[in-house]
């Protein structure tokens, strides 16, 4: 039997269906190469704007259509659907497909797979796990080189135009040694580049699975007081825990002492949470890449009091200089949302300040969009759709075009070391700097001997908005 992932949204979805796929794999299913060969198609949604919801509900109608020509029940193929889903659509799903399930539910995609296989299975430890472990499944990796290894998942920060908390849940962290092993054994195995993934980086270890599994019990627990006196003791011992010892940065300093030859990354971070220690951490580390993922949102200190993001713009700039003036190499990057109920052209004017100011190496900028059960969906959603394309266009093209390409110029005739992923259509072979920055070089056969996942050292000849060129060292 054959399944298909459909996925959509961020490099969090990607990494849960990496996850997925082990779980096929167990039951005996391989890989479709379409959808239209497929038994079951599973599909990864995500919530972050209104239109990723709709896609997901189009496909599902598309699948569905196919699935009423087939006469045959068993020729019908069975539609899942996990990832980040809002509640109400929830509901509406359930009665379009086979299952919804959420990814720490992954439980119920192995019980499906079992009854319709009738695969049979040794029971190894990977399957006596609770349903909120699922992040300890061996993941079935998309790459020879390159990896996503998340370290926790779900959110307590409810910004309040975000769904994060409401699809995937609170904040749950991998436990340390479980990461360790995993990083251990990708570098081993000659992984180059692997990003540490989580809704907020920052906040890892503030709960373990294990003390996760805790808290759900005792919020089913019948008698309140109780149930009080359990959850103020474990939230002082991890209070103490975060006092004595910085759970993230212990992390950090725990991968970047094994050995090898890799790169590391991490994201997202909360601006509110990025420490003097971690950026110090970096300048200073082996293996991490001076790359800061650092979402803004807005620049306007109204705007991002309505998204609850706990710090003004001016905070914002100066953690920026703060960051700049330590790792003068950084490439710095953000995540902007325009059109935010409220967001005059004044407000939006103080977000082109702050980009300005920022030089920012990459913004990924969306216009605004309700979801429901935010905070945000209370607010009149006042923005036209028309002024959010040209606030988004003008970011775009008058401000982060010009602050890439002026960073871009400051690297020619630099020695750079890249990784390289591949050869485009015109030949030339591309890769990707430490800061995530895409460099092409003309292919020279002969001479360099090199294959997709090499790291080599390159000399940047020519710098776009978005891209470089380089050579091979002479
Ligand atoms: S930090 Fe804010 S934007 Fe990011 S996942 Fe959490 S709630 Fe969403």
């Amino acid at each position: 039997m054959k399944y298909f992932l459909y996925i959509t949204g961020c490099d969090m979805n990607y990494s849960d269906a990496e996850r997925i796929a082990t779980v096929f794999n167990e039951h005996g299913f391989s890989l479709a190469s379409s959808e239209g060969e497929s038994d079951i198609i599973v599909a990864v949604a995500c919530s972050v704007r209104e239109k990723a919801v709709h896609k997901i509900y189009g496909k599902v109608e598309k699948w569905r259509k196919i699935n009423k020509t087939r006469n045959q029940e068993n020729k019908k193929t069975k539609i899942m659907v996990t990832g980040c889903v809002l509640p109400h659509d929830k509901k509406k799903l359930e009665e379009k497909v086979e299952l919804v399930f959420e990814i720490k539910e992954i439980e119920k995609l192995r019980n499906f797979l079992q009854k319709i296989s009738n695969f049979q299975f040794s029971i190894s430890n990977k399957f006596s796990m609770t349903n909120d472990q699922y992040l300890s499944i061996n993941p079935q990796y998309h790459s020879k080189y390159s990896v996503f290894v998340p370290i926790m998942t779900g959110c307590d920060n409810f910004c309040s135009y975000c769904a994060v908390p409401y699809t995937r849940g609170r904040e749950v962290s991998r436990p340390q040694e479980e990461i360790l092993e995993e990083i251990r054994s990708l570098v081993e195995a000659g992984y180059k580049e692997i990003t540490l993934l989580g809704q907020n980086v920052n906040s890892y270890g503030k709960i373990l699975n294990s003390q996760f599994s805790i808290l759900n019990q005792i919020s089913n627990h019948n008698d309140q007081n109780l149930k009080i006196e359990t959850l103020k003791n474990s939230m002082e011992i991890e209070n103490c825990k975060l006092k004595i010892n910085n759970p993230f940065l212990t992390l950090l300093k725990q991968i970047d002492q094994l050995e090898g030859n890799y790169w590391v990354r991490f994201y997202a971070n909360h601006p509110k949470d990025m420490s003097d220690e971690l950026i110090n951490f970096l300048v200073q580390s082996k293996h991490f890449c001076h790359y800061i993922h650092l979402p803004l949102q807005s620049g306007d200190d109204e705007i991002l009091k309505k998204m609850n993001r706990h710090y003004t713009a001016k905070q914002y700039l100066d953690l920026v200089k703060k960051i700049r003036k330590k790792i003068p190499d950084v490439v710095l990057t953000t995540d902007i949302i325009v059109g935010f109920p409220g967001e005059d052209e004044k407000a939006f004017n103080n977000t082109v300040d702050v980009m300005k100011k920022s030089k920012f190496d990459m913004a990924f900028i969306a216009e605004y969009s309700t979801r429901s059960g935010t905070v945000a969906s209370k607010l009149n959603d006042d923005v036209t759709h028309a002024e959010k394309e040209r606030r988004k266009k003008y970011l775009n093209d008058e401000i982060l075009a010009k602050s890439i390409l002026e960073n871009n110029k400051k690297m020619v005739d630099k020695k750079v070391r890249i990784l390289l992923s591949g050869i485009d259509n015109k030949g030339f072979l591309k890769g990707k700097t430490a800061g995530l920055k895409d460099v092409k070089i003309p292919f020279v056969k002969t001479e360099h001997t090199t294959e997709i996942g090499d790291f080599i050292d390159v000399v940047i000849t020519k710098a776009g908005s978005w891209g470089l060129e380089g050579k091979f060292q002479e």
